[in-house]
């Protein structure tokens, strides 16, 4: 994989269009002194979290919380444990979270937490004290109205309950609200396992829609098999897509003919990994790599970083990228795919359901309301098509591409609030 700083092409993202909407704003200094703010946090944490291992001895980790900007609404945004967490990586996620909440229209602003670790190399109660560790330490500037963490890569609903518990205790008193993609029991919402995948489907139909394609038609690659690819393959395959190919970091596995994602899962939690699922149900074992040359309709990036590079965008033969990872594309990679004319339907769009149906978690925790799942999803599906197609109507108006048109309609909502605030 590549090592393109993943801030770097958030910032790039943000200087792309600042050209585009320039003369919206009248007075040019408070835009541009706008546009400063916005390629960095507004505050920076950082610490070393040590803990005690189940062998008597003590390990410091790495951790932040980046809170990139507010005007909006609280910072908002997940808390990665992964042992490639550092600080550029962090200051990205936070800035596509601020894009994010703006261009899905949410009272929200951004921020990203994340811990240096490879989670699977601790026991379960050593990754219990570590996830107590982070939230005690985020106790004074995190909240409700404040800063609402959520889950990312190798956390989940159960480090949200260590969170809530840890900061509660520190807090003195209860909050649900200060953290969404909790389990049900302890104020979860109903349909936040599956937001994610949920919602870059809503965004794939409207896409198919648009474009006059047919579901069944439409053969889909998924490159990352966890939360947010699992979901999306299996609510697809149920929807009528087929799902050729899925991979996780052991490989993908390919059959021309469609895979059941459920019973892909099933075999990998028995075997430990897709490619031994593959092996034992004879599909074609292919690397991550080949995955992305795929002959395929639409490719779906849902695991990590810049994995579409300028060594391998020449490769993508999809008619469309559906970006349900955080960056998977270098800016490199757009402009090869936009020379191929390869549309991609942006992050900042397809993977905001998550982050949407926390949203809806925390004004069900603010009220004390338990929505039903269908009502969730309703939800998700009219806010999500209604940004698709204001995203569709910028990008043929102004002959963009999908990438640029999210960040005008999220960047300027994101400005104006900071002017009317006074900020700038
Ligand atoms: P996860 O930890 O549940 O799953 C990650 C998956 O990616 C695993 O199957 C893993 O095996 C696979 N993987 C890791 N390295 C790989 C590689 N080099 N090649 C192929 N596969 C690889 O994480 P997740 O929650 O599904 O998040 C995936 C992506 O979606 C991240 O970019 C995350 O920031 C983004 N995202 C997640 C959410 C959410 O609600 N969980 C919301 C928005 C965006």
């Amino acid at each position: 994989m590549i090592n393109s700083n993943p801030y770097n092409t958030a910032k790039k993202q943000l200087d792309d269009i600042v050209d585009l909407i320039a003369n919206d704003y009248q007075d040019k200094k408070k835009f541009s002194n706008a546009v400063k703010l916005l390629k960095v946090p507004q505050k920076i944490h950082k610490k070393n979290l040590t803990i005690k291992l189940d062998n008597g001895k003590s390990k410091s980790f790495k951790a932040y919380r980046m809170q990139h900007n507010n005007a909006r609404g609280p910072f908002k945004g997940g808390v990665r444990f992964h042992e490639k967490v550092n600080e550029d990586e962090v200051k990205a996620l936070a800035m596509w979270m601020t894009t994010k909440c703006a261009v899905v229209d949410i009272p929200f602003g951004g921020g990203k937490g994340g811990v240096c670790v490879d989670p699977s190399k601790l026991s379960l109660s050593e990754n219990e004290k570590l996830s107590k560790a982070y939230a005690k330490w985020l106790e004074s500037f995190i909240g409700a109205w404040v800063d609402v963490p959520a889950p990312d890569v190798n956390t989940d609903s159960q480090t949200m309950a260590w969170f809530l518990e840890s900061y509660e205790e520190a807090l003195g008193h209860q909050e649900p609200a200060a953290f969404t993609g909790k389990p049900i029991v302890l104020g979860g919402s109903l349909g936040r396992n599956e937001a994610t995948g949920q919602g870059g489907l809503f965004v794939l139909d409207e896409y198919v829609r648009n474009y006059k394609m047919k579901a069944q038609e439409t053969k889909i690659a998924v490159m990352g098999f966890g939360n947010v690819g699992y979901w999306f393959s299996q609510l697809a395959y149920a929807a009528g897509y087929k799902i050729v190919c899925v991979s996780d970091s052991s490989g993908a596995i390919f059959d021309k003919k469609g895979l059941n994602p459920e019973k892909m899962m099933q075999g990998k939690k028995a075997l430990g990994s897709l490619q031994e699922v593959g092996k034992v149900n004879s599909k074609t074992l292919l690397s991550n790599e080949e995955l992305i040359g795929l002959d395929v309709d639409v490719l779906v990036p849902a695991a990590l970083e810049n994995v579409i590079n300028e060594h391998t965008a020449r490769s993508v033969r999809a008619k469309v990228v559906l970006e349900l990872a955080n960056g998977p594309t270098t800016p490199e990679a757009d402009e090869i795919l936009s020379t191929n004319k390869i549309d991609i339907l942006p992050d900042v769009l397809s993977n905001a359901g998550g982050v949407t149906v926390s949203y809806f978690e925390w004004v069900q925790n603010l009220y004390g309301y338990k929505w039903t799942k269908e009502y969730v999803n309703e939800q998700l599906k009219s806010i999500l098509s209604k940004s698709f197609n204001e995203i569709h109507s910028i990008k043929l108006d102004k002959k963009i591409t999908y990438r640029k048109a999210a960040y005008i309609s999220g960047i300027k909502r994101i400005i104006d609030a900071m002017i009317l605030r006074g900020r700038v």
